[in-house]
């Protein structure tokens, strides 16, 4: 059974902690960080003063890691890898560690695309993927699978993850007019009695699909689609792999927005696992303990645990228990 490990220290990492990294990583060979970089004006999004712990740890190691990320495909001044690479100095993160942000890939095929990994990802001896804990309007939940699923793919293979997951309409609605209430793009108008959306405004999130009571899904669900993308990353990347979840200013929604929205949960502590599958449970289920509730479903409509059981059947895992330490 995967075991993930609850430090509950921000500032700092416990020899503990300091003790798995040293496990997890060979100082000999290059380590790349998959990071997230914040969008602009996103308030909740993990700083360099965040990180800063885990890479002094790794220093104390003699390993000197580089940060990686991929530019996004909607308007945002992180769309090119120029204007991402301005936004990484602006957050001051290139004051931490060198930098990378890149669009190149490797293909591999996947059940219903062919997913273009990033190639920094595929190529790096060793790996370390460290994934801020928080909602999102599409997903529901972002955490590791999350953070390959669309933080270790291309542009290109970004969009073919929301085209692919468009709602194809049939004509069985009941008018309860729930999808035109959660749709998170407002693409869905009650019209005479029936749901009518507009496909071009839609983001293919499938949450019109998940909470429908009278239409089945038609085609493949956005989680399934971020399972399949974090699975083909995942076999792209080294062994050498390793987590990290921060679980700290959750907001409703993700770091890609310049609104995180509401924070919906109270701080946690930081988690670590060589398992992307128990992370993110552990993750689902620490917050709502907390809380006292299923927080991303209330907040974002979807379940949480959809994509991630998606991607543990895609890694052919057939339980998601794990062992909390
Ligand atoms: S949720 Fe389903 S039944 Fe209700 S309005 Fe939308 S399509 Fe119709
Ligand atoms: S998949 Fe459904 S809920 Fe999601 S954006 Fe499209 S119409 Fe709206």
């Amino acid at each position: 059974m995967s075991k993930v490990y609850l430090f509950r220290e921000f500032d700092r990492l416990t020899a503990a902690a300091a003790l798995l990294l040293a496990k997890a990583f060979d100082p000999k060979k290059e380590l790349l960080v998959k990071m997230h970089f914040g969008e602009p004006g996103n308030k909740a999004a993990l700083t360099p003063d965040d990180i800063a712990p885990i890479i002094g740890a790794l220093n104390q190691l003699a390993i000197r890691p580089t940060l990686f990320d991929t530019p996004v495909a909607y308007n945002s001044p992180r769309n090119s890898v120029e204007g991402y690479r301005k936004v990484v100095k602006q957050r001051g993160y290139n004051e931490l560690a060198p930098c990378i942000i890149s669009d190149d890939f490797v293909e591999i095929e996947a059940k219903d695309f062919v997913v273009q990994a990033a190639k920094p990802l595929a190529e790096a001896e060793q790996v370390l993927v460290i994934s801020h804990v928080k909602g999102h309007y599409c997903s529901g939940f972002g955490g590791a699978i999350k953070n390959l699923a669309m933080g270790g793919v291309t542009k290109k293979t970004k969009s073919v993850e929301h085209t692919l997951g468009k709602p194809k309409w049939v004509d069985d609605c009941e008018g309860c007019g729930l999808c035109a209430k959660q749709c998170p793009s407002k693409a869905i108008k009650m019209m005479d009695g029936k749901a009518v959306i507009n496909l071009e405004k839609c983001w293919g999130c499938s949450i019109c699909e998940v909470n429908c009571p009278s239409l089945a899904p038609q085609v493949a669900l956005f989680d399934d689609l971020l399972g399949q993308a974090a699975v083909a990353v995942i076999h792209k990347m080294s062994p050498k792999t390793y987590y990290i979840n921060i679980i700290k200013n959750v907001a409703k929604f993700c770091d890609c927005d310049a609104d995180g929205g509401a924070i919906v949960a109270r701080d946690v502590g930081m988690l670590f696992s060589d398992d992307p599958v128990a992370i993110d449970c552990a993750s689902i289920d620490l917050i709502n303990q907390a809380e006292g509730k299923d927080v991303f479903k209330e907040a974002n409509f979807k379940d949480p645990k959809l994509q991630v059981d998606f991607a543990a059947k895609y890694l052919g895992q057939k339980q998601k228990d794990y062992l909390l330490q």
